[in-house]
């Protein structure tokens, strides 16, 4: 996928608020990308270009070498807000894009069950979102696009509320369902341990209108050496520093 000089503002009846500018940057096949950046920059906006949710004011999105003019049957969004639907159950839940994509129920079921098994909830398919944890109905959500065999998974702060042991376990399970499907995929993290373990490039942008102010290369991303190695703190602190000098010291969301 790649963003040629876009540039998104946004109407409202407050204004206009110029969300991205000039953001250009590319993703090869296959590759996993981690997206950082100070809070308003524009990442989730990035992520709805990407999935088909919104038009670029200037500039293009495409996918594929084509441009995205609608959502993708085969890209999933992991939203920040999850989009969980309080009234359905966690196997409903789960099974959601792909009823939406004619998934016959029996098939959609058999499906969303094997991927709520992958994310650690089997048991708790009749429960509601509602009666999770946070933690929980983050992996529901990831669930969800797992159950889609997609070839492009955006992921918005998908581990935010999950609590330090579990996230490292899930990250590993992310790497290790990469490795599996092959997938494309560009995650928006606000941790800069979560995109130096994960991003096989961690890309860097600014206070809005956000832009790329650093593409940074870890080839070594996403093995669990790489975690414990030296390097790996090194490569950690020139992410904070890159984000320090676009002016976010602690990169919160
Ligand atoms: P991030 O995910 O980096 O925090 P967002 O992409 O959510 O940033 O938002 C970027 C900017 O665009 C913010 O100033 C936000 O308030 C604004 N914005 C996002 N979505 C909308 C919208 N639908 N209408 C108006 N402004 C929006
Ligand atoms: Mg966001």
């Amino acid at each position: 996928m790649e963003f040629q000089r876009v540039t998104l503002s946004y109407q409202a009846d407050t204004g206009e608020t110029l969300a991205l500018a000039g953001l250009g940057f590319s993703v090869a096949p296959g590759q996993s990308v981690a997206l950082i950046g100070p809070s308003g920059c524009g990442k989730s906006s990035a992520l709805h270009l990407i999935a088909g949710l919104v038009r670029p004011s200037e500039g293009a999105v495409l996918v594929d070498g084509a441009p995205v003019a609608r959502p993708r049957r085969t890209t999933a969004l992991i939203p920040q807000q999850l989009g969980l639907f309080p009234w359905k159950t966690v196997l409903q839940n789960a099974a959601v894009g792909l009823s939406v994509r004619g998934v016959a129920r029996r098939e959609a079921a058999e499906r969303a069950r094997s991927a709520l098994a992958e994310v650690g909830l089997s048991g708790f398919e009749q429960a509601y979102p509602r009666q999770l944890s946070g933690g929980m109905q983050q992996r529901l959500a990831l669930a969800r696009a797992l159950a889609l065999d997609v070839d492009l998974l955006l992921m918005d702060e998908p581990l935010s509320a999950i609590d330090a042991l579990l996230r490292e376990q899930l990250q590993e399970q992310l790497v290790q369902l990469w490795r599996k499907t092959g997938h494309t995929q560009v995650m928006v993290t606000h941790s800069i341990e979560e995109a130096v373990y994960l991003g096989q490039r961690i890309i860097v942008l600014s206070g809005r209108p956000g832009s790329v102010v650093a593409d940074i290369a870890n080839p070594q991303a996403a093995t669990q050496e790489w975690r414990d190695s030296a390097a790996f703190a090194a490569q950690c602190k020139q992410v904070r520093a890159a984000l320090m000098g676009c002016g976010e010291g602690g990169a919160h969301d």
